[in-house]
């Protein structure tokens, strides 16, 4: 599942060569996760401003109001020019006067959804119970310390959740675990700040050297250039499970959180 860095990797590959370009043709494949929420006649003649993230949506800025993008479980993104016709799996197609944007998702948990500016409900339902970004100034050690206290939830359930930070998914929970030495299963609660700063540090890092790395690719993965990301070659826990600790040697372990895997180093991580 695109995570993250995988979102700001396909952000960082069209976001230049999109801004500026005006919307000639707007056509759907079959339903998404929601519906557009517009005609698509409605964007037509309309320009893209700008591309942001928040933390898995894309938001395109437009002359009238944002379209949000959302990768899903499948979901990936490429913008070109000459692109074959639409295949059996390509969703929503956007030609612009810069290349067309393409969403090719085979599973259909993504989406595009049009909203009249971001502070209105369709806006908000999707972005405004989301938490602080990871890689902004506004993800403070000392608050994200307070925000473990009282909660008795698992550590890595907790940051799936996406309400206390966004974007830290199933692959960088493991590894961002696993460089701040805690064990998964470890409540919230029992993070020590000295350990919860630790925590921090290790999400700022993995983030950043993810999105450098291109983002992972496990199954079919690809920036919208088609290109893919190389950062799994390098995780230290992430579906490494028999395999011996990059650190430590110790075989690392793999066990089942909200049907979800997660893998650690018994040795390297404590409870
Ligand atoms: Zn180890």
């Amino acid at each position: 599942m695109p995570e993250l860095p995988e979102v700001e990797v396909t952000r960082l590959s069209f976001a230049d060569r999109i801004a500026g370009a005006r919307i000639d043709a707007v056509s759907l494949g079959k339903p998404l996760r929601w519906p557009l929420g517009c005609a698509p006649q409605q964007l037509l003649g309309q320009r893209v401003l700008a591309v942001r993230r928040r933390g898995k949506y894309l938001l395109l800025d437009l002359s009238e109001g944002l379209l949000l993008m959302h990768l899903g479980m499948s979901g990936s993104l490429s913008f070109g020019t000459d692109f074959p016709a639409a295949g059996k799996h390509d969703h929503f197609d956007m030609v612009t006067s810069q290349g067309t944007l393409r969403l090719h998702d085979p599973r259909r948990f993504g989406a595009v959804v049009y909203a009249a500016s971001q502070s209105d409900a369709v806006a908000q339902k999707l972005l405004g119970r989301l938490g602080v970004e990871p890689l902004s100034e506004a993800f403070d050690a000392a608050l994200f310390h307070q925000a473990l206290t009282g909660r008795k939830t698992p550590i890595k359930q907790l940051l799936l959740a996406g309400e206390v930070v966004v974007g830290v998914g199933n692959i960088y929970a493991s590894e961002v675990l696993f460089l701040a030495g805690i064990r998964p299963v470890t409540p919230a609660l029992r993070i020590s700040k000295p350990r919860a700063a630790l925590l921090h540090h290790a999400i700022q890092q993995v983030l950043t050297q993810a999105v450098a790395k291109g983002g992972s690719t496990l199954r079919d993965f690809s920036n919208a250039q088609g290109e893919a990301g190389h950062f799994q070659l390098e995780a230290m826990v992430y579906d490494r499970a028999g395999l011996p600790c990059r650190v430590c040697a110790a075989p690392i372990k793999s066990l089942r959180q909200g049907q979800r895997s997660t893998f650690y180093c018994a040795v390297c991580q404590k409870p």
